[in-house]
């Protein structure tokens, strides 16, 4: 079958496609949900499992994804995780496969998770201080999310990445404990900016930790060397640790955006297109889905769909607006 590829006025190609498998969470991160959470998409706008297939397998077959990364929301919280991710890396040709998670449960089902194929995992941790981690997630619940990475590494899972997000006043300080945490037990860390993403609007670009100056706190205790290696489309910024063979990543996806190089689309749990994490419109393929379109008129709808992806993020603009589904709903 001829590749229709998922190409934006501004010359770039989606072939990394994001899957939002649910807007429910069991953590409630401050710079993602608020305390009491939010309204839950109702259980019939989510996709089926059969339908969220069929839409990845029209992505991989016909739009030419190569990379397929479940999120959420919680990933995990979706039951039909591992069979979602077997269906994926049977499909031809075969993606890769990965998930974003915040590892509670991850100690039980990653076993089952690499049996059926999964390729990475990045597991999302901010602190390692119980009382610093609760402050910033709303629940006490570490040492689940500790286990989960060991349990990822123990099924043989590689890499083994660790996101984290510093903010002011909690965990601003804590980049290199985080690092000497992660190089001891083999994860690959990679610092995150904060995005104005939080349905609470809480987000201030004064106040975010900026890439800058995750880097020269960590250059304070580490010596710190680019990589070298090109970065295409990959956000972060590679540094060796000490001379390597441990690593570190900064995504400043605030102070220096990577828009440019973007090969992203998200496809949202209620089936809508998504061409950006900021996109401010989306485009609905649940409603000809359950109307009985034909793959190819999916696939049409999608490339129209590319369309209209914006230059950039715009955040620095004065007209910047934050999209209206909260980061839990878009997917991270
Ligand atoms: N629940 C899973 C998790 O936490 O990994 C997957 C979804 S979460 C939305 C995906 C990633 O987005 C996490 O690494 C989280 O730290 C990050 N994230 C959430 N809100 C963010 C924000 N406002 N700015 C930057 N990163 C954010
Ligand atoms: Fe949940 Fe992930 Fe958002 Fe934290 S960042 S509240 S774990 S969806």
């Amino acid at each position: 079958m001829d590749i229709q590829p998922l190409l934006d006025r501004h010359g770039r190609v989606a072939t990394d496609l994001r899957v939002s498998l649910t807007d429910r969470c069991n953590l409630r991160c401050s710079y993602c949900m608020p305390a009491e959470g939010l309204d839950w998409m109702p259980h019939e706008a989510a996709l089926t499992d059969d339908e969220v297939i069929r839409l990845i397998t029209i992505g991989v077959e016909r739009l030419g994804i190569d990379e397929v990364r479940f999120t959420g929301g919680e990933p995990l919280l979706r039951r039909g995780l591992p069979d979602l991710v077997a269906r994926t890396k049977a499909l031809t040709p075969s993606p890769g496969v990965s998930i974003t998670t915040n590892g509670l449960g991850l100690d039980r089902i990653a076993g089952a998770l690499a049996a059926a194929g999964l390729d990475r995992v990045n597991v999302s941790l901010d602190s390692v201080r119980p009382d610093d981690f609760a402050a910033i997630t709303r629940r006490d619940r570490l040492s689940d999310v500790i286990a989960g990475l060991a349990a990822a590494r123990a099924a043989g899972l590689d890499p083994v990445k660790v996101n984290a997000v510093l903010l002011r006043g909690i965990n601003d300080t804590q980049a290199p404990e985080l690092l000497r945490w992660c190089l001891e037990r083999g994860y690959h860390l990679r610092f995150i900016e904060q995005m104005p993403l939080d349905p609470q609007h809480g987000w201030s670009r004064a106040d975010m930790v900026t890439a800058d100056e995750i880097l020269a706190t960590l250059a304070a205790e580490f010596d710190l060397e680019p990589t070298g290696s090109p970065r295409g489309s990959a956000p972060a910024e590679e540094f060796l640790v000490d001379g390597g063979p441990g690593t570190v990543g900064v995504i400043a996806s605030v102070t220096r955006p990577f828009c440019g190089d973007c090969d992203r689309v998200r496809l949202t749990a209620d089936g809508q297109v998504r061409d950006c994490l900021f996109a401010t419109t989306e485009s609905d393929l649940r409603t000809p889905l359950r109307g009985g379109a034909s793959d190819a008129e999916l696939a049409d709808q999608w490339v129209a769909a590319m369309l209209g992806k914006r230059a950039g993020h715009g955040i620095d603009d004065p007209t910047f607006l934050q999209p209206d589904r909260p980061m839990s709903a878009i997917g991270g």
